[in-house]
């Protein structure tokens, strides 16, 4: 039997037991070490959900907590199966009856903590507790207003005493918000920081997760009874070209190194006398790749410092009427709606300028070469090119062999779990539903070794 957290040190590597070892420290490991600490939702009978099989199924079983009851019927309602991920919207809904109406209605959702209910479980990251959420610009909008971020059973408004007069925090927020969560519900002792996993594998029923501490280089082996991957996508997709590598020092992959380039930029032509060029706009252009929120911010910042941008788009103009970007409302939204204006040829700014249906298709140190869908080939100067075309995980590459996951478990051996970004849940609003699926099935085998027990006594 493994024993939880039994910590000790051999020579100059770190041994940890535990029962469940979830490996991210993102909101998805946050969510999952919430529920397994006993942090449980009931249905509210005071606060019936609008639709009445929900309300029906969900009155049922008003004893038992969403982890310990069946809910498959999700899959088979309408609304929710066209998601493809039923739980993680029925749960959204229960949590936030329309939300996507503009609604404010109470939540239909109670919360319990019983820490009788705990399984031992320890949680590692790479990064400061909040994953991604350390890593993003500090001053960036979210997407998601700022209910939509809520962990279970602690929400953002209870945190701030209230709710905020704007819907969207910056992102600083967030990244307070998880670790006061985490503080708050005394979770902290779990929660292992500057762990970075190198490979898992599995000696007979246990898993051995091996890696090093950022800190001290430390080498450390969790042994584990369950492994849940919650790393998220944490790494840029490059443009996969022959001279990206060689071209690094001109390239970024993220807002936030783009920003901190513009601005550093500007300071050395500041600071330096004898620069003479007396606008930047003069000055080879950034190209920004992609079209997405990140790279809108990337267009936005060059355009506020008065640089010109080219962006270069592979979408062409019917498909881009259909992007994210294109749903979102001016009211809330103003500084993507205006860029997104750009994009589709309403408005026009003198500093920017578009080519649809195009990808870059060579680079050089100081040129791109951008290649249209009508074969056109355009050599351009650039100062630096932002690369904002998605992130994706290189984390199957630990294991032995990659594994897969359905319904947010590996087919291969129901002792591995994937949840969060990683396993497609992008927004943190339909991640937690993934969580609660991943400890629905953690507590039906526990309850399976205690009826076994059970029965052996
Ligand atoms: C620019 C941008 C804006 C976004 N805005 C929003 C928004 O407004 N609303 C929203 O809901 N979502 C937003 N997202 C998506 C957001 O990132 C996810 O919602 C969320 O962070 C995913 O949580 P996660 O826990 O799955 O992964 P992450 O937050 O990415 O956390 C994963 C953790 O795993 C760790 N990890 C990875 N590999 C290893 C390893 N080998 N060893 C140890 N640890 C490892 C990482 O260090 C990290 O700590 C945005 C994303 C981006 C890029």
């Amino acid at each position: 039997m493994l024993s939880h957290s039994a910590c000790c040190s051999s020579q100059n590597s770190t041994k940890f037991d535990t029962e469940v070892l979830i490996i991210g420290n993102g909101p998805a490991g946050i969510a999952l070490s919430a529920f397994l600490s006993g942090m449980h939702p009931f249905y509210d009978a005071k606060h019936p959900h609008e639709n009445v099989t929900v309300n029906e199924k969900l009155m049922t079983n008003l004893d038992f907590s969403l982890i310990d009851q069946d809910l498959s019927w999700s899959s088979n309602l309408t609304e929710l199966s066209q998601s493809g991920r039923p739980l993680s919207v029925l749960f959204d809904m229960l949590v936030r009856p329309g939300a996507d109406m503009g609604s404010d209605a109470p939540g239909c959702l109670q919360w319990e903590m019983n820490r009788s209910r705990e399984v031992p479980h320890m949680v590692i990251g790479e990064t400061k507790i909040g994953g991604s959420w350390n890593e993003y610009d500090p001053e960036m909008l979210t997407v998601s207003f700022s209910d939509w971020m809520d962990m279970p059973g602690f929400t953002m408004n209870e945190w701030l005493g209230g709710r905020p007069l704007v819907k969207r925090l910056p992102s600083v927020a967030i990244a307070t918000y998880l670790k006061k969560y985490v503080e708050k519900l005394k979770l902290r002792k779990k929660f292992h920081q500057y762990f970075g996993v190198q490979s898992i594998r599995k000696v007979g029923d246990v898993w051995v997760t091996e890696g090093k501490r950022s800190t001290d280089g430390r080498g450390f082996r969790i042994r584990s009874k369950q492994v849940v991957v919650a790393c998220g996508k944490t790494s840029p997709r490059k443009l996969m070209l022959p001279n990206e590598e060689h071209c690094s020092s001109n390239i970024v992959y993220d807002v936030r190194t783009l920003k901190e380039r513009l601005d550093s930029t500007k300071k050395t032509v500041m600071d330096d006398e004898h620069y003479s060029t007396p606008s930047t706009s003069s000055a080879a252009p950034v190209i920004v790749v992609g079209d997405g929120v990140s790279s809108v911010d990337c267009v936005r910042h060059c355009l506020e410092r008065d640089i010109p941008v080219v962006h270069v788009i592979r979408r062409n103009l019917r498909e881009l009427r259909n992007v994210m970007l294109s749903r979102l409302s001016p009211i809330h939204y103003s500084e993507y709606t205006e860029v997104y204006r750009m994009m589709i040829g309403r408005s026009a700014h003198k500093n920017y300028q578009r080519i649809l249906d195009a990808q870059i298709s060579s680079i050089s140190k100081i040129h791109a070469e951008i290649t249209t869908g009508a074969q056109e080939i355009i050599e351009m100067p650039y100062s630096t090119v932002a690369v904002c075309i998605g992130r994706e995980s290189h984390f199957s590459t630990v294991f032995e062999t990659p594994p897969t996951f359905l319904d947010y478990r590996s087919p291969e051996d129901d002792t591995l779990y994937g949840v969060g970004a990683y396993a497609g849940d992008h927004f943190v609003r339909f991640l937690v539903g993934g969580c609660l699926r991943v400890a629905q099935h953690i507590y039906a085998g526990q309850t399976t070794v205690c009826i076994n027990n059970n029965n052996k006594i």
